[in-house]
């Protein structure tokens, strides 16, 4: 891995908020009476989960967004004691598990993910995850013979899902669940779907680099969103989208989370057929569609397969390659702005 392999990629709306504080001072004067709220951010799904609604509208917003993200963080978490990822782990090779609609729904989509990607995205990469440790207090390179161990409970095609009663079952003990790869990208389509039940006009929200922009600014320009520089650690921004609301952009890059040894980077998204750090040359993967949930599956997804074998088996998706030695490639339908 060369020295640039600090792999970093996220996006971050940095480049918008400027031009959005303004905006909402604009609004609070002629708001009349009903305050326009400030930004909230709360800790959830392991990242800073921040919303901004640009827009007049009451406190009770932010809590219902607030209890919907703890709710799924509950519901999702492998290390949550009692959450349904949590009880259908405990039961692999043993019990089926009916799990919550939305934790079903999720799953449901990951696997379908899983198909379409040949199984570079897997679910139940959670053994590995386990393993490396990676961001926790027991990270490590494990032995060869500690991965090829852990390498034979990833199966995606092991889990058996049954619509009649939501049921989960993982056909052999010792396998792992682990949405960390989906799951923001749905808690910001429920984000989302909350802002619209509300009557929102216009927001943005970023579930650490699951970015969403929501509405029409005020001005009807395009929203920027940013995708930082892998090179630096993110402190740069390597280029800027110019996208109508509505859309998703989410990055998996290398910088979030990963431990040095022996000179090399090991990072958090596993390739489930080495057991190890995926991604070779690819510093970030970014993925710009209306499904945050897809979006998110899809990020993980590219930057495991590279540029040419996503776009292979996801034609057409809107995607941003950023590669450790810096260079940007992009396809599909989006306005990039490159800095690099
Ligand atoms: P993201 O930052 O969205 O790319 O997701 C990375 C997270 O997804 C990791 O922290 C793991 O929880 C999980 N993960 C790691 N490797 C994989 C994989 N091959 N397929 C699905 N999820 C993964
Ligand atoms: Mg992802």
């Amino acid at each position: 891995m060369k020295k640039t392999a600090a792999f970093l990629a996220l996006l971050f709306p940095a480049l918008l908020f400027p031009a959005c504080r303004q905006q909402q001072g604009g609004q609070e004067k002629r708001a009349e009476g009903r305050a326009v709220l400030p930004a909230q951010s709360w800790e959830a799904l392991g990242t800073i989960c921040t919303v901004n609604a640009f827009d007049e509208g009451a406190e009770s917003l932010y809590g219902e967004i607030s209890a919907r993200l703890m709710e799924i963080d509950a519901s999702f978490g492998v290390n949550r004691p009692g959450s349904d990822i949590a009880r259908v782990n405990a039961s692999a090779g043993k019990d089926r598990i009916a799990v919550r609609p939305d934790v079903f729904l999720v799953l449901k989509t990951a696997l379908r993910f899983a198909q379409r990607s040949g199984g570079a995205f897997d679910p139940t990469i959670g053994p590995l995850v386990s393993l490396w440790g990676i961001g926790t207090d027991h990270q490590k390179v494990p032995s060869q013979s500690e991965i090829e161990a852990a390498l034979a409970f990833v199966d995606w095609r092991k889990v058996v899902l049954d619509e009649a009663d939501s049921s989960v079952f993982l056909e052999k003990e010792g396998m792992a669940l682990d949405l960390g790869g989906i799951a923001k990208g749905y808690a910001a389509d429920e984000v989302i779907r909350i802002l619209k039940e509300r009557n929102v006009s216009r927001a943005v929200i970023d579930l650490g680099g699951n970015v969403c922009v929501f509405g029409s600014k005020a001005d009807g320009s395009a929203w920027k969103v940013g995708i930082k520089n892998p090179s630096d650690g993110g402190k740069s921004v390597a280029a800027a989208l110019s996208l109508p609301g509505g859309l998703s952009v989410v990055t998996s890059g290398n910088y979030e989370r990963y431990f040095v040894s022996g000179g090399r980077r090991y990072h958090h998204i596993i390739d489930p057929k080495t057991g190890c750090p995926g991604g070779g040359s690819v510093a970030s993967a970014t993925i710009i569609a209306a499904s945050s949930m897809e979006a998110d599956a899809m990020s993980t997804t590219a930057f495991l397969m590279g540029r040419d074998a996503f776009l292979r088996a996801f034609p057409g998706t809107s995607c941003v390659f950023i590669s450790s030695d810096g260079s940007i490639s992009s396809s599909g339908d989006i306005s990039l702005n490159k800095f690099l």
